[in-house]
């Protein structure tokens, strides 16, 4: 089959692999999309540590199911499916406590073993979700993105009538503020230095935009709530600026390992101020696909950009360079080595 590879840190080919066999308890599944994420950046450039080299690359995606292992005796042949990538070890500690998001052996297709930038990826069967009919495959992989800022609502706990501010208006960013506008808010203000973002983030429900995060802030008289989606240190920094007294920081977006902020532990005590974090994915799959399956959440606009496979590495750039906002492979005849290209 043909796939998107990535040998090692910056070195990227497509090329043929070999299918995928589907080993006990898992299903082979034909991709219909697969998104790709800010974290695969990180991944392609070497910089997310439990990454083994080399791997296909891919988490956020929706197919078919067109291979069953042994002892799958619940799923057929056919169905289509959105599929969540979390793989948690079910023994350590933090598994067994029901935080597997934590877990210490964690991993995730797509970022520790091989993923669906390809035209078949062989997934756990219980990762699989079944897909409602009116559903695209593209809208099933924003299912995996979605997820992730359910859980972050779950921790971040908007109450009626607060006024939120989320900094970076990307696929997170944007569902994020989506959820919190949804939750009852008085105000959601959404800020991004890249104004061509912001006409989607305002027809997706936020209040206020800008792309002027201290400006707003100093308009605003402060947050409730002030969630970080861009991963930009500098911004975080800032936008703590904007935590009213008894309101919470919520970290989303994905800083580099090693950067800092300083923050006052004085103004955290005097304040009453609250530092939350949300990785990743924790027993939210199945409300994400509930909410677009009912079309609580209305995310085609965040479908901007759809390529083949052999588009990858373009593809890439194209996120690196923050163009459009969800930029995701659809394995087309493009893809099928017997075909002319
Ligand atoms: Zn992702
Ligand atoms: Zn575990």
């Amino acid at each position: 089959m043909r796939a998107a590879v990535i040998d090692k840190p910056n070195e990227i080919h497509v090329g043929i692999v070999p299918d995928p066999e589907p080993r006990p308890g898992e299903v082979v599944v034909q991709v219909g999309a697969c998104g790709i994420c800010g974290s695969d950046l990180n991944i392609a450039a070497g910089l997310f540590p439990p990454t083994p080299f080399p791997i296909v690359p891919g988490h956020e995606f929706a197919g078919q199911i067109v291979a069953l292992g042994a002892e799958v005796d619940w799923l057929s042949v056919g169905e289509r499916v959105a599929v969540d990538p979390s793989l948690y070890c079910g023994h350590c500690e933090w598994c067994r406590i029901g935080r597997g998001n934590l877990c210490d052996n964690w991993g995730a297709i797509g970022d520790t073993v091989d993923g669906a930038c390809a035209e078949y990826v062989s997934v756990p069967a219980v990762n699989c979700y079944r897909l409602p009919d009116h559903l695209t495959y593209q809208q099933g992989a924003l299912v995996e993105p979605l997820s992730c800022a359910v859980h972050a609502l779950d921790i971040l706990r908007p109450r009626v009538a607060e006024r939120a501010l989320v900094v970076g208006a990307g696929t997170m960013g944007l569902l994020t503020a989506q959820l919190i506008a949804l939750s009852g808010t008085a105000s959601v203000t959404v800020v991004d230095r890249n104004s061509s973002r912001l006409p989607l983030a305002a027809e997706l429900g936020a209040h206020v935009v800008d792309t002027d995060l201290a400006g707003a802030i100093a308009q605003s008289g402060g947050y409730d709530m002030v969630v970080d989606a861009s991963g930009a240190p500098g911004a975080m920094q800032a936008a703590m600026d904007g935590v009213r007294k008894g309101g919470r920081f919520m970290v989303v977006g994905v800083a580099p390992p090693e950067a800092t902020l300083s923050v006052s532990p004085f103004r955290i005590y005097n304040q009453e101020l609250t530092i939350l974090g949300s990785m990743a994915v924790l027993n939210s799959y199945s409300r994400a696909l509930e909410l677009l399956a009912e079309g609580t959440v209305y995310a085609d606009p965040l479908l901007t950009h759809s390529v083949s496979i052999d588009g990858y590495p373009d593809a890439l750039e194209t996120v690196r360079r923050g163009e459009g906002v969800k930029v995701q492979i659809v394995p087309d005849a493009r893809d099928r080595p017997e075909s002319p290209s």
